[in-house]
């Protein structure tokens, strides 16, 4: 019987599974995929998650990326360095997630990849894992099983206030790169942006929308998108995946489970950034579990109630933004994003400088119609 069994070994179960390793909680990550495994995403990370680790990520980032540059339609540029103490980190997921697993299993957690689960059943007091690979036991349970996973349906949050986006991505490989940008281009989708994250051997070009509207060409746009940047993106493959966006409070336990990263829709509904909240999450599920498993009854409620204070609280103002900045996203390149401050703000909340409540006043008020 394991303390804790971790569904999904992406950012968040990674992240919960070394810190319960490091505590001596005996855990196993199960993951459908053998790692390393492809996960659709832009590759952005932000500095701020080093704060919550004690080993260095140099190993697995590919390019420190120091400047952000903005476009409406491929045209009205607006190039900013960061003035942050360390730039955006652009990874590879493969790696990067494979690494962040490679560090729990350093403290002790166990790993069965290529191992999905079908199904739990709670046993009076444990939960019983059933997988493709037989049954295991487990007292606790996280469900880091990601946008598309089965357990938060399995765990009984059917009624979930959740927005799903979509977005596609195609990994684009070259010689060498040599780029520090992030391009972001905001004109060519309706209710999203296309963006270009440069990676040593290449770079991540994708397109999402966040607040729903018509069906767009994706494809369509990605490859006039990249051929702005001479890639041919027609002969890259081409990866849909939906995001789960944070919308309002919500429950992220129940009995002797826990909801974490994506699969408790962390992600922010302006700039679609998972993999800090997904870490966080997995960071407090972790706490949260090492303290129930000591015999603290109220250490899940505890972690709802952190989750929707210290990363909901934020995430309501960007939701208030980004429904401004995405219905009227003309109004709101000129007036949010074109001057020199709009990217570098951008910068500061991606690199966690800022909070959203720190700038929501001003940002609200530039972007309200007549304001
Ligand atoms: C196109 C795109 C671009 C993005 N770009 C960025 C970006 O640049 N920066 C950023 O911060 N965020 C980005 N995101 C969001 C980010 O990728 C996710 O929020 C993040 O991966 C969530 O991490 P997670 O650990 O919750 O889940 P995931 O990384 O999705 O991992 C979940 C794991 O669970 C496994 N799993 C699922 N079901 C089962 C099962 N039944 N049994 C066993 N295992 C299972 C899956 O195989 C997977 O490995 C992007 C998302 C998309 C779609």
């Amino acid at each position: 019987m394991y303390d804790c069994i971790i569904v999904g070994a992406g950012p968040a179960g990674g992240t919960a599974a070394y810190h319960l390793a490091k505590q001596g909680r005996s855990v196993l990550i199960l993951e459908k995929e053998s790692l390393p495994r492809y996960k659709p995403c832009g590759g952005g990370v932000s500095p701020a998650i080093a704060q919550w680790f004690d080993f260095d990520f140099s190993p697995v980032i590919s390019v420190k990326a120091n400047t952000i540059r903005c476009t409406w339609n491929m045209g009205d540029p607006v190039e900013v360095q960061l003035e942050t103490p360390e730039p955006v980190w652009m990874v590879r997921r493969d790696v990067f997630d494979h690494f962040l697993v490679q560090q729990a299993q350093k403290q002790g957690a166990e790993l069965k990849d290529n191992t999905e689960v079908l199904g739990i059943e709670f046993k009076s007091d444990h939960w019983q894992v059933n997988t493709s690979n037989g049954s295991i036991t487990g007292r606790y349970l996280i469900a880091a099983d990601g946008a598309k996973g089965p357990m938060a349906k399995w765990l009984g949050f059917k009624e979930r206030k959740r927005r799903l986006a979509g977005a596609l991505e195609a990994e684009a490989t070259t010689q060498v790169t040599n780029s520090n940008i992030i391009d972001f281009e905001f004109g060519l989708v309706k209710n999203g942006y296309v963006w270009n994250f440069p990676k040593a051997d290449g770079y991540s070009i994708g397109v999402g929308t966040f607040i729903g509207g018509e069906p767009q060409d994706f494809k369509k746009i990605l490859d006039e998108y990249g051929k702005s940047f001479n890639i041919n993106l027609s002969t890259c493959k081409q990866y849909g995946h939906a995001l789960c966006l944070w919308n309002g409070e919500q429950t992220l336990h129940t009995q002797n489970a826990v909801l974490a990263g994506e699969a408790a829709c962390v992600v922010d509904p302006m700039t679609a950034e998972g993999i800090r909240p997904s870490i966080y999450s997995g960071l407090k599920a972790s706490e949260a579990i090492g303290k129930a498993l000591s015999g603290d009854v109220n250490a899940l409620d505890n972690y709802t109630n952190v989750m929707n204070e210290e990363w909901g609280s934020d995430m309501a103002w960007a939701a208030k933004i980004a429904g401004l900045f995405y219905r009227f996203p003309k109004v709101g390149y000129k007036v949010g994003i074109k001057r020199p401050s709009g990217p570098q703000l951008m910068g500061k909340i991606l690199c966690g400088e800022l909070r959203y409540g720190d700038v929501a006043g001003r940002a609200i008020k530039r972007l309200t119609p007549f304001g």
